[in-house]
């Protein structure tokens, strides 16, 4: 994606003109600027993008455009594309589990931040990372650590995050080696119970006070919800005021600066999916190009969709009355159904296309070519329609 790229107005504009056999991603840069100014604007803090969740370079470019300069990376190549698409970018690798040669790569790219959930990871950053970068400015250590919280789709602390009396002692080893000593969690994506923040906060506070140290830094993560099927998704608004009001609270006049690191949130309204009926069999089930090993390969952990509207090869929309069909993806291995019944018009036929909104997250990085499937291209479009 280059400035040289064509703009269509919207999807069915695109649909109507090219008619796409293969599945295709719409980008609306100016939504994806709007959600990221709508994180600086309200987060009381250092908003940085977690790349995982969407690394389009056009992803990249926009939240640069839009002002961000910090950016949470897990790996080498992450790394190097930051650092080349946003030459001033802060780094923050909250990965807590790092190879050596990871270290010594990101060490050479001059990174700002580490986390870190263990002991043993710990002592390999205190071996390879001096405790200043080249321009000087210190490097920070943050103590990643994990609460049994209830609230989010899928629960994040089954692989990181060290116990409260594990993250009390790296937060003093690191104070003691004299890095930036902060503290970081994340409450699992889409998380729309916002007591979530209160807890880690609080959890926060106990560990900075039994380490005896003042953190600097305090990472409130990613997790911010997006839309969700049935479910209230509370506004990032009240998430933000809360965050600020705990985080007064537990801390008074040493309150650290704040940092958080949405993924899903930022970028998941930003991006429409475009996928096309290969076959209606015997007016049951649907086919379509795209499928969990594409770009729903998250849905069986979310569930099921809504925000699909079904169109004509010739750019009508259908309107028949909704029911609820099994949908198959492209590839022969048959978990590849979209889970529950999927609400579609009616009316709908062979060769119809059907364009399903906030696909923006989890999908383009985690579609794969499996069974020869999985052509995912992407466009930009000034509006994603609704
Ligand atoms: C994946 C991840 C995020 C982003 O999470 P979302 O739920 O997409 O907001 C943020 N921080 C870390 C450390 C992550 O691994």
């Amino acid at each position: 994606m280059g400035f040289a790229d064509t703009i269509w107005s919207d999807p069915v504009d695109y649909l109507r003109a090219v008619g796409p056999n293969d599945p295709v991603m719409f980008l609306s840069p100016a939504a994806l600027q709007a959600q990221a100014q709508r994180f600086t604007r309200g987060f009381p803090g250092l908003v940085t993008y977690a790349v995982k969740s969407n690394p389009e370079e056009a992803v990249i470019t926009n939240l640069a455009a839009a002002g961000l300069r910090g950016f949470d990376v897990a790996s080498p190549d992450e790394i190097a594309m930051i650092s080349r698409l946003v030459p001033d970018a802060a780094l923050h690798y909250n990965n807590p589990v790092r190879a050596r040669h990871e270290i010594i790569f990101a060490v050479g790219r001059d990174v700002a931040s580490y986390s870190v959930d263990s002991l043993s990871e710990l002592d390999k950053l205190f071996a390879l990372v001096p405790t200043t970068r080249s321009n000087g400015e210190p490097v920070e250590v943050t103590a990643r650590f994990k609460l049994p919280v209830a609230g989010a789709a899928y629960d994040f602390g089954a692989k990181f995050g060290a116990t409260e009396a594990v993250a009390t002692e790296i937060l003093a080893r690191v104070a003691e080696r004299g890095y930036v000593p902060s503290l970081t969690f994340h409450p699992g994506t889409q998380c729309t119970d916002p007591m979530a923040w209160d807890a880690y906060i609080h959890a926060a506070g106990r560990i900075a006070q039994a380490a005896g140290v003042s953190i600097e830094r305090l990472n409130v993560g990613g997790g911010f919800p997006s839309h969700r099927v049935q479910a209230q998704t509370p506004e990032l608004e009240a998430i933000f005021a809360l965050i600020a009001r705990v985080t007064d609270e537990v801390f008074g006049d040493a309150a650290p600066a704040l940092v958080c690191e949405p993924g899903r949130a930022m970028v998941a309204d930003s991006f429409a999916l475009l996928a096309r009926i290969k076959a209606l069999r015997d007016d049951a089930h649907v086919f379509l190009n795209d499928g969990v090993y594409g770009a729903f390969s998250e849905l069986p952990l979310m569930g099921a969709m809504d925000r699909i509207t079904a169109w004509s090869p010739e750019g009508a929309q259908r309107r028949g009355e909704i029911r609820g069909r099994t949908v198959f993806g492209p590839t022969c291995d048959s978990v590849d159904r979209l889970p529950g019944d999927t609400p579609l018009p009616g009316d709908i036929e062979e060769g119809d296309f059907l364009l399903i909104q906030g696909m923006g997250a989890y999908s383009v990085p985690t579609n794969t070519r499996f069974n020869g499937f999985g052509a995912l291209a992407v466009q930009l479009v000034i509006e994603l329609g609704d």
